[in-house]
């Protein structure tokens, strides 16, 4: 696949059955679901993510799923050529439609993880969105963010950075002066508690260091487990599963889980690739999310995975409109760091107070 940020789609072509209705994951699993489950994929169902079998070419996949010569494919169409197939393509005009096979679940582990890989792509570059040096910087920067956008985070955290540079600095501040230096990212006063807050805790129970466990970081204030996986998977080097706002809304649209708590969804994700993947995929996801899947005008005619798409169609289908909903550098902008690693293909944000 190419690495264009927009990839022309025929509309629809090659898109995935897949109904609003489709069995995914453990929960809300319909009763004709449990049916096929059993008959058909009941020995993918128990298979953890790393013993799943090799994956086919797609076009295997495709064929495997076909119904049975003369019966309509899952767009309704008719599949055979001649003889018996032909005369049931007769008989099909006068019966009711077939509904659409919901998707089995080893269909869709495949179809995610293809997703995963064609992310990996069209975002080779894709980063962690805030800009830090160390553990410290990366755990304050991610608190700051709650409630606004990592750009605005990142033209704020310099200054803070500048005059408290580690967590021994930041807990003997002033918190009228930590106030001040923080209020552009929002709710400053209750951010200044929790960082001011943690950095006491890391000072007088970590011996100044932020330490790299989940259940360590997640004591600390204002850390939660969202928090907590991002320092864990870009500071440690530890596997974790980022569900932030972005990354909910399109796993959904992408009929992986229909859950809706964040800790839910990161486990039922956690099923569904191998652990070596968890914060990349997090990162591509989020990536696309703030780029193209845009909450509520996504830009499916712009997008390089429509034919993996389920929810194709719920934005922009005009290739030419969908490109003007482009944001970042998939849309000629700059982007949210105003240090982004060298392989970032666009332009640094701009500190606070420039024009970009
Ligand atoms: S932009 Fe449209 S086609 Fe692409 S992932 Fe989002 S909903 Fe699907």
């Amino acid at each position: 696949m190419s690495n264009s940020p927009v990839r022309a789609q025929a509309k629809g072509a090659g898109r995935v059955p897949v109904e609003s209705n489709s069995a995914v994951g453990e929960h809300g699993v319909s009763k004709q679901t449990k049916v096929t489950k059993r008959t058909r994929s009941g020995a993918a169902e128990k298979l953890p993510a790393e013993k799943l079998p090799a994956e086919k070419p797609p076009g295997e996949d495709r064929a495997a799923e076909k119904p049975p010569a003369g019966q309509p494919t899952a767009e309704g169409g008719p599949t055979a050529k001649t003889g018996p197939a032909g005369k049931a393509r007769a008989a099909a005009k006068t019966r009711p439609a077939v509904k659409a096979r919901p998707e089995s679940r080893l269909a869709m582990v495949r179809r995610a993880r293809k997703i995963n890989r064609e992310l990996a792509e069209v975002y080779p570059y894709a980063h962690p969105e805030l800009d830090f040096r160390n553990p410290f910087e990366l755990l304050v920067a991610t608190v700051l963010s709650a409630q606004t956008t990592d750009l605005r985070v990142n033209q704020t955290t310099p200054a803070l950075f500048a005059k408290y540079p580690t967590p021994e600095d930041l807990a003997a501040a002033v918190p009228e002066e930590v106030e001040e230096l923080i209020r552009p990212t929002g709710f400053f006063r209750a951010k200044t508690k929790s960082i001011m807050g943690l950095a006491t805790a890391l000072r007088d129970d970590f011996g100044g260091e932020v330490p790299g466990r989940l259940e360590d970081l997640v004591k600390l204030p204002g850390v939660g487990r969202k928090t907590a996986f991002v320092v864990l998977g870009n500071a440690f080097g530890v596997p974790g599963i980022t569900v932030d706002t972005h990354f909910m809304r399109l796993v959904r649209r992408w009929k992986w889980t229909e859950q809706e708590d964040p800790v839910k969804i990161e486990a039922e994700i956690a099923e569904i690739f191998p652990k070596s993947e968890w914060t990349m995929l997090s990162h591509r996801v989020i990536f696309h999310g703030r780029r193209i899947c845009h909450a509520r005008k996504p830009a499916c005619g712009a997008c390089p995975i429509t034919h993996l798409c389920p929810a194709y169609g719920e934005g922009e289908t005009d290739p030419e409109k969908a490109k003007k909903l482009l944001k970042y550098e998939k849309g000629g902008f700059p982007g949210q760091r105003l240090n982004p690693p060298p392989d970032y293909p666009g332009r640094p944000a701009p500190p606070l107070g420039a024009s970009s």
